[in-house]
């Protein structure tokens, strides 16, 4: 039995538009045919017709950066300490279902706790549960200057840290080679480290013979490798380590884009994360009197760069860096493509190239996923409203009318919210002192 979708519009993830009056027919979990209803294979008795002619269809989206085991933390104690990473593996189970539901047949998750990502990738693989593709890394790779190691020198790293502390290029060559033992799909490691230098700029937690020593170990295994790379010294280092994909670029500067262009690198911003804060956090929230300002400022300076890149053919991938308590699992995953359009430039048809086809070249499944073509897996979204001339209406929930999972419709009924598990969760428990002071000021 086979099931024709008769499609109004259709965008096959190759081109940046859509034709009109498309027939897709699936057999078993692959599409076996695409092309103008008038060509189609006509359907027979037993065959399923599935009427999509006033919506718009779509390859099944793809989000590159979801940390499935963070579960959408409000502090870094969140992340990397106070639920086991057995519990966390059931409830990233549970975020991955939740990005299905919102659209999305397909992630990537970049920096996992312990062996959390891959393991519910594999569960979801076996077939004992339903969820959506998954390609994993494992814990991002650090150094004493760098992001992953946030704690003070006398906590250090903890092993349930979505980050793992390297001293050495050994060390690094070491845990590269243990987590693709541990059979992750590619390796994060942070470029960026914490600290500004004397002209404000954000130093690079790696030297360049250290970075170029680890992408060559993940090249040399066959893995690909992202780099957090937000400052100028981390974008310009990584891109001449021969980087895969580069993470956010905010800071580069003109040396580093055109190392990055020399490279063929790709990029992938995940600004979601930084206009959610702006646009979210309120009095009360502990970083309210830091945070928006700076991340106001920085999409400010990420845009300008970003746009040249554009300008300069550098390609794209889209995340949202969801798992944070301002990006939570299935509800900001299509922000990212709306800001690309509003502040970098990109037409919507380019955005939704980027998330669709772009992406899935970091997939497990690759060129398999993210476009409509014959022989692909059948992953399809359907939306009412056409995206091309909105491209907001992905992230209206009312506007998703279908998802298709390896050529099975996928049950979209919202799961309810689970109510946080008190020790999921840091136990900062008052932000203010009331000494009698600031008692009596409060009493006005
Ligand atoms: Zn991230």
């Amino acid at each position: 039995m086979s099931t024709h979708l008769t499609c109004g519009k259709l965008f096959d993830g190759l081109g940046e538009t859509a034709a009109d009056n498309q027939t897709i027919v699936i057999d078993d979990n692959r599409v076996s045919f695409v092309g103008p209803t008038a060509d189609a294979p006509k359907p027979g008795g037993r065959d399923e017709i599935v009427d999509y002619s006033n919506d718009f269809v779509l390859p099944g989206l793809i989000d590159i950066h979801v940390h499935l085991s963070y579960g959408n933390a409000q502090a870094n104690e969140d992340v990397d300490m106070y639920s086991p990473p057995e519990f966390r593996a059931l409830r990233a189970l549970a975020a991955a279902q939740k990005v299905l539901k919102s659209g999305y047949t397909s992630l990537a998750d970049p920096a996992s706790t312990n062996r959390v990502s891959t393991s519910v990738r594999d569960g979801i693989n076996s077939g004992m549960f339903e969820g959506p593709r998954i390609t994993s890394s494992g814990r991002q790779i650090t150094s004493r200057q760098g992001l992953g190691d946030w704690y003070p020198s006398w906590i250090g790293v903890p092993e349930s840290s979505v980050g793992v502390l390297v001293k050495s290029i050994d060390e690094a060559v070491e845990e590269i080679r243990l987590q693709v033992k541990d059979r992750v799909d590619f390796i994060k490691f942070t470029a960026d480290g914490l600290n500004r230098n004397a002209k404000g700029e954000l130093m690079a937690c790696f030297n360049q013979q250290e970075l170029t020593a680890m992408v060559e170990e993940c090249h040399r295994l066959g893995v690909k490798c992202i780099s957090h790379a937000r400052g100028r010294e981390a974008v310009l280092t990584s891109a001449r380590a021969g980087v895969d994909i580069l993470f956010h670029g905010f800071e580069m500067d003109q040396e580093g884009l055109d190392a990055v262009v020399e490279s063929g690198a790709t990029l992938s911003p995940a600004l979601t994360f930084l206009v959610n804060t702006v646009e979210f956090t309120r009095q009360g929230d502990p970083c309210f009197k830091w945070r928006p300002n700076m991340n106001r400022n920085d999409v400010e300076i990420a845009s300008e760069m970003l746009v040249e890149a554009r300008k300069a053919g550098v390609p794209f991938m889209v995340g949202s860096d969801s798992g944070f308590a301002v990006t939570p699992y299935g509800e900001w995953h299509a922000k990212e493509l709306e800001i690309m359009v509003k502040y970098l430039g990109f037409s919507p048809g380019q955005a939704l190239k980027c998330t669709t086809s772009e992406n899935s070249k970091l997939l497990r499944e690759g060129n398999n996923v993210g476009r409509l073509a014959d022989g692909v897996l059948a992953d399809i979204t359907v939306v009412k409203a056409n995206p091309l001339d909105d491209i907001t209406t992905l992230q209206d929930r009312d506007n998703l009318k279908d998802v298709w999972l390896g050529g099975k419709r996928v049950d979209l009924t919202p799961t309810e919210d689970f109510k946080p598990y008190n020790w999921e969760q840091s136990y900062r428990q008052w932000n203010d002192v009331y000494t009698r002071d600031r008692v009596a000021e409060l009493a006005g």
